[in-house]
């Protein structure tokens, strides 16, 4: 438990405040009670290796913790992406590069520190608490440590072929010829067959047999030759060969979401259009939204998925690279800079993506990408956080990419043999919801803790309290 400053901070600060402690897993407690009190010192700025070298500056006194303001500042640039909203550069799809982004400027894209720097206002928390009460809320549903999610992009549905080619002219500028004849006498082989559908079924099967529910993200506009030749809308979500995958997707309990058009980006209306279409043809709720090639105005495009009805985004990973593009492996709420405001949705930034590194590292061994998964999961798990992974389901051999099925089995195999919490992304999110909204509203003679949980957990997961030593301790009503 903590109790914070009520005033002297500007609504940024605020916000940062309020996602470390929210990333600490600290429960905010009320003025009166008799818990560590948390006040902000002034420090002189730092870069961000500087404040990781630092200890992010906190000081630990009897019953207080003290932050520098800067590390707030720092926090809004990294996790509220401001850094990001204020730069000017674009690459060809409109998106800022990665070149712009504050930690892959400082070579810190591994390692997520925002959450690093929470984790050390816990650890400085607990020490300040002494004999006062202390808790934290459990991390994740079934007093899992940390969590997983595995998603996909359904980007591959008609002219298969066409996409085979278009990746024989990639492997034969990689001159790597001899994928380029295993992916030949793949698709000659598939001739009368459906690569597309065995590529879905075939991921389907690897999350059945490992007893996983996935989020599938579906494109939903209607295809003209432009969004072809500009590698974006390429199939019909009415046809009937994408509602057969939709449904076999369906049927295997995994959650559907909008993977979102180019249109969606200057035309904000497109995306309610798209979302209540793809509900229409999926039979289900769509809560959730990934921008198709990662194309996303930071604290712009937002507001739009906000307004559209989605609860949260998960486009917030890098095109050309895998790591934490927030510096977070978790859940965390938008912030618009310019306006100076939250925004009402969350993001599950995505960690690692297959193609990151064959399409923009020249790595062409999918073993190799799957070990890079397993590296960013180890990282994930080390900070009680959220690994996302994004693994396109048209990645078969007949499609040119002979040992990728293998490689994302081995992948599974490996993020489960860490038992993390896994789950389609729409229940991550409402839980971290649920979390986030814990509070403390009593201490009682015997030393336990009232608390009070104002959103519901997901059915049938209970919110739960910690103790210092982080056994479990009171559960929510
Ligand atoms: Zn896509």
């Amino acid at each position: 438990m903590i109790k914070l400053p009520e005033v002297g901070l500007a609504a940024a600060e605020r916000f940062a405040l309020d996602m470390l402690v929210d990333l600490a897993r600290l429960v905010p407690a009320a003025p009166t009670f008799d818990v560590v009190s948390l006040e902000l010192r002034d420090h002189p700025p730092r870069d961000l290796r500087g404040w990781v070298a630092a200890g992010w500056g906190i000081e630990v006194g009897d019953g207080i913790v003290r932050i520098p303001r800067g590390v707030l500042h720092a926090v809004i640039d990294v996790a509220g992406a401001a850094a990001e909203q204020r730069a000017s550069e674009r690459d060809r799809y409109s998106r800022v590069p990665a070149s712009a982004n504050p930690l892959v400027r400082e070579g810190l894209e591994r390692d997520p520190i925002v959450q690093r720097a929470a984790l050390a206002l816990q650890t400085a928390t607990r020490k300040a608490a002494g004999r006062r009460a202390f808790r934290t809320v459990a991390a994740w549903p079934d007093g899992r440590r940390w969590a997983a999610a595995f998603t996909h992009d359904l980007d591959v549905v008609s002219w298969w072929p066409a996409f085979t080619a278009l990746r024989l002219v990639e492997l034969a500028a990689k001159r790597a010829f001899g994928r380029i004849s295993r992916v030949a006498a793949s698709a000659f082989g598939s001739l009368g067959f459906d690569p597309v559908f065995q590529g879905v079924t075939g991921v389907l099967n690897q999350e059945a047999s490992a007893r996983i529910h996935s989020t599938w993200f579906i494109l939903c506009g209607t295809p003209t030759l432009k969004t072809v030749r500009a590698g974006d809308l390429t199939y019909r979500p009415e046809s009937s060969k994408a509602r057969g995958i939709l449904a076999q997707v369906r049927a295997g309990g995994h959650e559907i979401g909008l993977h979102g058009s180019f249109a969606t980006l200057e035309d904000h209306g497109a995306f309610a259009e798209q979302r209540r279409r793809l509900e229409g043809i999926a039979g289900a709720p769509v809560r959730g939204i990934r921008q198709h090639y990662v194309r996303i105005h930071p604290g712009v495009t937002e507001h739009a998925m906000t307004a559209a009805g989605f609860i949260y985004d998960t486009t917030f990973g890098f095109p050309d690279r895998n790591g934490f593009r927030l510096g977070v492996a978790d859940v965390v709420p938008r912030w618009d800079a310019e306006r100076n405001q939250r925004i009402a949705i969350d993001e599950a930034p995505f960690t690692w993506m297959d193609r990151a590194l064959s399409k923009y590292r020249g790595v062409e061994d999918p073993a190799a990408w799957s070990r890079d998964a397993l590296e960013l999961a180890a990282t994930a798990r080390e900070v009680g956080g959220l690994w996302v992974g994004l693994w396109h389901p048209n990645l078969t051999p007949a499609l040119g990419f002979p040992d990728a099925p293998p490689a994302y089995g081995a992948t599974i195999a490996g993020v489960l043999a860490e038992s993390p919490f896994v789950a389609p992304l729409d229940t991550l999110a409402e839980w971290r919801r649920a979390r986030r909204a814990v509070r403390a509203t009593a201490i009682r003679p015997d030393g336990s803790v009232e608390l009070e949980a104002a959103v519901a957990a997901p059915s049938p997961f209970q919110l739960r309290l910690e103790d210092g030593a982080g056994k479990p301790a009171e559960a929510a009503r």
